[in-house]
């Protein structure tokens, strides 16, 4: 193998701010490009989190005190793991588990969709993309392993934990760190600054300021999710602090399936506090004056109604190492090169997230009717029905861009933003005193709209709760 040795080699200062999927993903796979003989540069890598390495925390303690969310990983994210040798198959494949079908309830109507290349007669359609059931920080933790385990003695990597990024000094290229518990502080010089410090990013404010403008073992995970306008108007069981009143309205209205252990969802539920979760657009990702750049939910943190913030996060971290070998580690062609390749990902998320879905209870039961039939259609004549957007999600081969423009094309994402975008201002309105008498007929038609509190049970996502924004 020919190349330049790795004395001879221009060396880069990384700083990840972020030891998160994506964060992680990017630091191996900037590792990793030090041992390829093409490669121009030298990467020194520090990694900056403000949390303990979860890749040192015994799997036992992990499952008992560390858990967060159960989420799905697609072929977009699976293939970005993949990309690394050995990580899947030896840390990430044991955490979790693969998806064989794919349910849909209309009340207590099922119907099943096989994921995989074996569609059964009885089932619907295939092609749905891969499924792997996890725990967000299970991922992290199998992450974190493999990149300590696979670069112990190497020179080129730091480790800071218990760290946090405090302040982007742009000007001169450097970031300020705190140690939470010692609260000693330093300075950290970079070259090149990557985001991965999630929905509240002290990178990407660094940006907005600059340029003056964000279950194993057979058990079954659930997850209940309203929008925030219809808060006020779910039962006042689901938001009693007494388990049994939980149990028996749960025991009433899921008719889905019947829970083995009624009691059991129930304590869980009333033990946990409702999520929020917060939306982030921006335009650009990068900075090539301020040499940063950022990723995964820094860019594009989105309410998890599809399922693709992880999928997109790890997706952008191999992207971006994808990028920096295509333009030969040039940051000055890459950075934008990453913007034009993401932003569009990120922001077809995003929207997708929040509009594929409609707040208003009748019409999206329409719409999942719609995608039913289209689905059962689109199967058997192909080329005479348009695939469903939904299905097409997180695909391999199939881009969130090329998801969005299905949906528009369809008609999907004009009709519910102009619904969802009226009740969001509606609420808005209300919930500000904007308007202080309701209007009479808005009033009637939120009456109307708002009636009957939604109840959207997922299965296979752990029990939790989510408040989407
Ligand atoms: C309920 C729920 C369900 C979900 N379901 C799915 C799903 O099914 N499929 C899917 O793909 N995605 C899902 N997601 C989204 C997914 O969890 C996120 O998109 C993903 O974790 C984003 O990864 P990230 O690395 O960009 O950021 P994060 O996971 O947020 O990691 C950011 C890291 O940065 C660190 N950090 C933050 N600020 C600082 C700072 N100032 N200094 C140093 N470190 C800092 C944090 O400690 C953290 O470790 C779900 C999310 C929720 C809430």
């Amino acid at each position: 193998m020919g190349g330049l040795t790795n004395q001879a080699r221009e060396r880069k200062r990384i700083v990840i701010s972020g030891a998160g999927p994506a964060g992680l993903l990017t630091a191996s796979l900037l590792l990793n490009k030090n041992k390829e003989a093409g490669c121009t540069v030298t990467y020194d890598v520090t990694l900056i989190d403000g949390r303990q390495d979860y890749g040192s925390i015994p799997q036992k303690e992990l499952s008992e005190n560390h858990r967060s969310w159960m989420l799905g990983l697609a072929d977009h994210g699976m293939d970005a793991i993949k990309t690394l040798p050995n990580l899947y198959e030896n840390y990430v494949k044991d955490e979790g588990i693969l998806l064989r079908e794919f349910t849909l309830y209309l009340g207590s109507k099922k119907i099943t969709q096989s994921i995989g290349s074996s569609p059964s007669s009885s089932k619907l359609s295939s092609g749905l993309p891969e499924a792997f059931i996890v725990d967000r920080n299970f991922v992290v933790a199998a992450m974190a392993r493999y990149l300590r385990e696979t670069h112990t003695e190497d020179d080129n990597y730091t480790s800071m934990y218990k760290t946090t990024c405090q302040y982007v000094d742009y000007e001169n290229k450097r970031v300020l760190v705190r140690n939470v518990e010692s609260s000693v502080e330093c300075y950290i010089l970079y070259d090149l600054l990557i985001g991965c410090d999630g929905v509240r990013s002290t990178v990407r404010e660094a940006l907005v300021k600059r340029i003056a403008l964000p279950e194993t073992g057979g058990l079954v995970n659930i997850g209940i999710g309203t929008a925030r306008n219809n808060f006020d108007k779910l039962p006042d069981e689901l938001k009693s602090d007494d388990y049994k009143v939980v149990s028996e309205y749960v025991k009433k209205n899921l008719k889905a399936f019947k829970l083995v252990d009624t009691d059991d969802f129930a304590k869980q539920w009333v033990g946990q506090r409702w999520n929020q979760t917060g939306m982030i657009h921006c335009n650009f990702y990068h900075s090539t004056q301020l040499g940063i750049v950022i990723m995964g939910d820094a860019a594009h943190a989105t309410s998890p109604s599809i399922g693709m913030g992880m999928n997109t996060a790890l997706r952008d971290a191999a992207i971006f190492s994808e990028i920096l070998k295509e333009t030969n580690d040039d940051f000055s062609a890459a950075l934008p090169a990453f913007s034009k390749t993401r932003v569009k990902e990120g922001n077809a998320l995003s929207d997708l997230a929040l509009h594929l879905y409609c707040t208003d209870a009748t019409q999206q039961m329409k719409a999942t009717i719609h995608q039913v039939i289209r689905n059962f259609f689109y199967t058997r004549f192909p080329s005479f029905v348009d695939e469903h957007p939904f299905t097409m999600i997180g695909r391999r081969g199939v881009s969130l861009s090329d998801a969005y423009e299905q949906a528009v094309k369809q008609g999907i994402m004009r009709k519910h933003r102009a619904i969802n975008d009226r009740i969001r201002m509606e609420y808005f309105e209300q919930e500000t005193c904007m308007i202080k008498t309701p209007i009479q007929k808005s009033y009637t038609m939120s009456k109307k709209l708002f009636g009957g509190a939604s109840l959207i049970a997922v299965a296979a996502f752990v029990y939790q709760k989510v408040s989407m924004k």
